[in-house]
């Protein structure tokens, strides 16, 4: 079972791809995590993307084909997986599925995770995340038990992204409706797309998607 995670950004991608990474055996394949990875060791790669996800702009298309062809042929991938910020483009979609036609896969699903818009920039403005395990919080919803402490692994330092300001929120959305929305028709017609109610309560959407996952 192969998955697409689709939706404007803080549309809950990530949250809903570990929490079924962590219940489902599905990897999660995020190509803003691995750009991010790319970032923090100082590639090439990273040095040549960074300014560009700073400023909330796309990637290049080849750049990020490359990285999930790379991804995907890894072993624990045989189980299956949950793509989380890719495909953005046509030229993504197209790639993917080149790339699976080869591998004799497909994707099964797309679940489109409506949000509107003032969540959306809400949502994203508040978050920050653990700098040791990643675990997610948000300065409105979801506070550390203990104020400036990991629930999960006692950490004390916590980052925010650096695309998670006003300006770069703008350009991701701008983004998202310019090269990423033109993808729905591109599902709808293959008769893969279905859409979950993004603003329910977070136990309420994995719910859905899980729904989704079984009659895939
Ligand atoms: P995300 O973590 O999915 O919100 O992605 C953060 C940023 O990484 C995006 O705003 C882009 O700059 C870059 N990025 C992630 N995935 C892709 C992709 N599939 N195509 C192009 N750029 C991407």
């Amino acid at each position: 079972m192969n998955i697409v995670l689709f939706g404007p950004p803080g549309c809950g991608k990530g949250t809903q791809a570990k929490r079924l990474q962590a219940n489902t055996g599905l990897v999660q394949l995020s190509t803003g995590d691995m750009l991010r990875a790319a970032i923090a060791s100082g590639s090439e790669i990273g040095n040549r993307v960074k300014d560009i996800m700073a400023e909330g702009k796309l990637v290049d298309d080849e750049t990020v084909i490359a990285m999930l062809s790379e991804r995907i042929d890894a072993p624990d991938c045989d189980k299956g997986f949950i793509l989380d910020g890719f495909p953005r483009t046509l030229a993504q979609a197209e790639a993917l599925d080149a790339l699976l036609k080869g591998k004799e896969l497909e994707i099964n699903a797309v679940v489109e995770m409506t949000v509107n818009d003032e969540a959306l920039i809400e949502r994203i403005s508040g978050r920050y995340s653990c700098g040791n395990c990643g675990a997610g919080y948000h300065d409105t919803f979801k506070k550390p038990e203990t104020e400036g402490v990991c629930d999960e692994c006692g950490g004390k330092d916590f980052d925010r992204r650096a695309d998670d300001n006003a300006d770069s929120v703008r350009i991701r959305l701008d983004a998202y409706r310019n090269q990423s929305a033109p993808l729905l028709p591109y599902y709808r017609e293959r008769g893969k797309l279905i859409a979950v109610n993004g603003m329910a309560e977070m136990d309420e959407v994995e719910k859905e998607i899980k729904a989704v996952i079984k009659t895939a």
